[in-house]
């Protein structure tokens, strides 16, 4: 495993050129992906001229620490003139003619953009099962004999890029945990943002108040260094809140500074096993418990049972999340009418038109979601569903806001259940899959930051903070990777 720091460090002092590292990537990619099935579209010709345009700015001195660094890319994130599928038939033709501002941020660090990465169909899911394409296995499953996992989803695409070895670097989006999941699936780091701390600009919209773009990489450090970059004001993005007159945070700079003195929760609710939080593992439990311990004897200290309680708030968690992303779903697929996007409709009317298109274009996950998110935004059922979910993301985000006033970060598991298979009855049955998102959901209704950092075997333990204390959770998440013996001083 090479790190974006690692790689970096040898691309500025010429132990390797841009151009070759970017040819070796491909190499591995064409060799190996036919078996992990991480990519839907490969861009060879223009990552080996961006990595020539990287070269000369390494000779000329005016390198970014992702300069050459080579990229994996979520495909609902726009490429101009590159494939942007979200793994929908909806989609399958769809070049964008602009790019999405972290692809503009990227390009002006100097990225090398390998291609674009395997998803479920426009983000919704946690499998990668429900891509229009082809599956993607999970790559830490194939080592340890089995290839008929799962890698997680939706960013799972890019996560199994990352663990396969095909990048050092990849972006996913997050809007009830697509990239936290895959993450904590695949045994990489991934980080959803702050709410509004990544423009939006460019992501192929799905519950526009829950989205964000964020990065998954190898290690904490690494994701910091992506933030660094794509983390900036957008006025193309009305939620963009990093202001250019204020600095732009280091995301880096707890990383290494260990969490001595620092105040962590630990919900009990998110630990107990039942139907509600879908039946946490134990061997999860005992993972993200343990190295809990471990950061309390690094210093930490460590806060649990009903001074940090969730109360019941988790149990109404996932119904809140489905009814509020699906009624935004709804509304944002809306555009989707075979005339402006999408594959022909046939009909003798527009209605019949747009059926068509709608009934050809669209998977049975992403219809189920536009039917429940229109029935919820309906008259007579908005007072009892979508009124009642808005009134729930107002109870969660006032249970975390009281949590963090006593506490620094919350760290929970990533998942209550490890990677299932493929063609099991988590990918056959919709409702124990929702369920499976109880860790991971809470907090993009919060609109927090949270990242997954890898806790043993298929395992991921999650780190919460305070909006805008996103270099806080990553530097926390840095001390779980050490103390867990990740990191050798070498790379440290
Ligand atoms: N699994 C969740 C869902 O299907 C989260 C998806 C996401 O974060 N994009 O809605």
């Amino acid at each position: 495993m090479k790190t974006i720091k690692e790689l970096g460090a040898a691309l500025r002092s010429r132990k390797i050129g841009a151009v070759e590292l970017a040819r070796e990537h491909i190499k591995n990619i064409k060799e190996r992906d036919d078996s992990v099935g991480a990519f839907i579209t490969v861009t060879e010709d223009a990552a080996i001229a961006a990595a020539e345009k990287a070269q000369k700015s390494l000779d000329s001195g005016t390198a970014t620490p992702l300069t050459g660094i080579p990229f994996a890319v979520k495909d609902n994130i726009c490429t101009k003139d590159i494939l942007t599928t979200c793994a929908s038939k909806m989609l399958s033709n769809f070049a964008p003619p602009y790019d999405a501002d972290v692809i503009e941020a990227l390009q002006e660090s100097g990225y090398v953009l390998l291609g674009k990465t395997n998803m479920d169909e426009f983000a919704m899911g946690g499998s990668t099962v429900n891509s229009a394409f082809h599956v993607t296995r999970n790559p830490r499953g194939c080592l340890s004999g089995s290839d008929s996992l799962v890698p997680g989803g939706s960013s799972g695409g890019s996560a199994a890029a990352v663990a396969a070895g095909f990048a050092p670097a990849a972006l996913g989006s997050d809007t009830g945990g697509s990239i936290r999941q895959p993450a904590a699936f695949c045994e990489v780091t991934g980080f959803k943002p702050t709410y509004g701390a990544v423009s939006r600009y460019g992501l192929v919209a799905f519950g526009s108040s829950l989205d964000q773009i964020g990065p998954i990489a190898n290690t904490p450090e690494d994701c910091a260094i992506i933030m660094n970059c794509i983390s900036r004001s957008d006025k193309r993005d009305g939620t963009s809140k990093i202001s250019r007159e204020k600095d732009i945070p280091d995301y880096t700079a707890k990383i290494g500074k260990g969490v001595k003195g620092l105040k962590i929760a630990v919900p009990p609710e998110f630990f107990e096993a039942g139907p509600v939080t879908g039946n946490s593992d134990e061997h999860i439990k005992t993972a993200v418990l343990s190295a809990v311990s471990k950061l309390k004897d690094a210093g930490a200290v460590i806060l649990d049972g009903d001074a940090v309680s969730m109360g019941n708030a988790l149990e109404y968690a996932v119904p809140a999340y489905y009814l509020l992303s699906s009624a935004e779903a709804a509304s944002n697929l809306s555009r989707y009418d075979g005339l402006r996007y999408g594959v022909a409709g046939e009909g003798r009317t527009y209605d019949e038109m747009v059926a068509d298109c709608r009934d050809k274009g669209f998977g049975a996950e992403v219809k189920r979601r536009i039917l429940l998110g229109n029935y919820a935004l309906s008259s007579g059922y908005y007072d009892a569903y979508y009124r009642k979910a808005l009134a729930l993301r107002q109870e969660i985000k006032r249970i975390y806001d009281g949590i963090l006033s006593r506490a620094d970060v919350i760290i929970t598991p990533t998942s209550p259940v490890l990677p299932w298979e493929l063609e099991g009855k988590m990918s056959q049955d919709p409702v124990a899959s929702y369920m499976a998102d109880i860790c991971t959901v809470t907090v993009n209704v919060a609109g927090l930051p949270a990242a997954s950092v890898p806790c043993g075997n298929m395992t991921g333990l999650s780190v919460i903070g305070r909006a805008y204390f996103d270099a806080d959770v990553l530097g926390v998440c840095d001390e779980v990777y050490r103390v867990l013996g990740n990191i050798t001083e070498a790379t440290a």
